[in-house]
């Protein structure tokens, strides 16, 4: 006799295909951004996660990830979760409770530092950026000086208002003056621009899968230095979290050891995504970033927008623009997602609409279709725009730059 479910109901459930959309959209928000096949391939594969193909497996991530962050440091290490889990390893395993930190807060993402900090009691203090510009190292210097913090945090790219944090050398040389630790939120922006941890004396670099890198949300990627680790080994207060705990995952990243169960898949999607930036190299990346996003935005100011900053602070990851008077971002975005099949990013608190620029969106294929969606869209809502202008700018941008040798599809 076969025992009765008690009082739930089995509910009904559609098929993943009914729920998907027989054509998949074009992915060219501020993230997740599409995969490769070879990182798709790599994410289906599920093997023993203490076993000799793992030890190799993450052998060789740790080798490709030292690349990608420029570092010699040995510590690397990887965390299942988001980028945010990664940001949140840097603050709980670098803070002890009354420890102070200074965040360079230019938005929404700079701020998650300092509340993550917040939670292990850190004594935070945050530097408040005007919204459309990069710190200023003046400024920060000042208040180095005044808070005198165990860590300095910045953000490299802020994906929410897309302000580049340019003079991020400078600053991490300040921060050295004053013997902090310096704590680099890269997530969006490592493997699509320059990033030399060791060279610029950074500390800390934390990464997310599913934007610069085009793998798999949900495995993410930081990097201490020397200093930083010994500051780890140092502590005096135990640590709250369990998960966390930088101590615990070095078991299974330095010593084949066991923490949690590993997710094996994502970081085989990862070791593809790391492969395919190496066999790319990073300066052809770089220049294959720039060179498309440079052009998507003479395309977007050809139709006639306006990009939310200005050309020296602008991010480049991921292009910020302007909504037209009258217009919300919702209504954009949801109009070129459902007549265009391409989806784009709304605001987080600004005035804008966000178009990804990282890893695989920044493909001239991509450009073109987004950029006639994003035209379209606009001419569709009532906003006057110049579709042929703009796309003659976008393809005399792209011919003004050398295509990168290198293309890995
Ligand atoms: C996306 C993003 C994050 C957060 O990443 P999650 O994977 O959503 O936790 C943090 N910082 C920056 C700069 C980002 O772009």
């Amino acid at each position: 006799m076969m025992t009765p479910s008690r009082g739930i109901p089995r509910p009904q459930i559609q098929s993943l295909d009914d729920i998907l959309p027989h054509e998949p959209l074009l992915m060219m928000g501020a993230g997740p951004v599409p995969i490769p096949e070879r990182v798709a391939k790599a994410n289906s594969v599920v093997i023993n996660h203490l076993g000799s193909t793992m030890a190799k497996v993450i052998d060789q991530v740790k080798s490709m990830s030292r690349y990608v962050f420029q570092t010699q440091s040995k510590w690397v290490l990887g965390v299942a979760g988001p980028a945010s889990a990664a940001m949140e390893m840097a603050a709980v395993n670098l803070l002890e409770p009354g420890d102070k930190i200074l965040c360079i807060n230019n938005g929404f993402f700079s701020h998650r530092m300092a509340e993550l900090s917040q939670r292990v009691k850190a004594d935070v203090h945050e530097l408040h950026v005007p919204v459309t510009e990069s710190a200023d190292p003046n400024r920060v210097r000042e208040a180095l000086a005044k808070v005198r913090p165990k860590v300095l945090s910045l953000v490299q790219g802020e994906t929410s208002n897309t302000v580049c944090n340019r003079f991020l050398p400078e600053i991490a040389a300040i921060a050295k003056e004053f013997g902090c630790l310096v704590v680099v939120d890269a997530v969006c922006t490592l493997s699509t621009m320059p990033l030399y941890m060791d060279e610029w004396g950074v500390d800390v670099v934390i990464t997310g899968g599913q934007k610069g890198l085009s793998s798999i949300p949900g495995v993410s990627l930081v990097a201490f230095s020397n200093e930083a680790w010994e500051t780890i080994s140092n502590r005096k207060t135990p640590l709250s979290h369990w998960c966390f705990d930088a101590k615990l995952a070095e078991n299974f990243w330095h010593r084949d050891g066991y923490h949690y169960t590993a997710p094996v898949s994502g970081i085989m999607a990862l070791h593809e995504a790391l492969k395919i930036v190496c066999d790319e190299t990073l300066e052809q990346r770089f220049a294959r970033h720039l060179r498309c996003s440079k052009a998507l935005q003479a395309g977007i100011e050809g139709l006639g927008l306006e990009l939310f900053i200005g050309n020296e602070d602008r991010l480049n990851s991921v292009v910020g623009i302007t909504i037209p008077k009258g217009l919300e971002a919702k209504q954009i975005c949801h109009h070129i997602s459902q007549v265009y099949r391409v989806e784009i990013a709304g605001s987080f608190g600004q005035p804008i609409v966000r178009i990804g620029q990282m890893g695989e969106q920044c493909r001239e294929h991509n450009l073109f279709r987004t950029l006639h969606a994003l035209g379209s869209t606009m001419r569709d809502l009532g906003v006057k725009v110049d579709q042929p202008n703009g796309m003659a700018a976008m393809e005399a941008s792209l011919q003004s730059l050398p295509r990168p040798i290198h293309q890995v599809a």
